[in-house]
């Protein structure tokens, strides 16, 4: 039964608009959601889910700002669906 629970998905939610995430047992990264735009980060491990606003100042950077479109363009279609 030890495997069940190490196997166990945690579910990550946006701390901003309550958008879900990310399902995963261990994971450790950063994103955009794709609902409200906030660049979260997303930590899951040990059972526990721990998802926090980054606060870089990356809005200024194009790149980043491209990275938002594309992921709110593709939620967009998700949800046309
Ligand atoms: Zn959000």
């Amino acid at each position: 039964m030890s495997e069940t629970a190490r196997k166990e998905l945690q579910l990550a939610f946006c701390p901003g608009c309550g958008t879900f995430l990310q399902k995963a047992a261990i994971a450790q990264s950063e994103m955009i959601c794709p609902c409200c735009g906030k660049d979260v980060v997303v930590s899951i491990k040990n059972g526990k889910v721990i998802v926090f606003e980054s606060r870089r100042e990356s809005e200024q950077d194009p790149e980043y700002m491209m990275r938002v479109r594309a992921m709110t363009y593709l939620n967009r279609m998700r949800k046309a669906k």
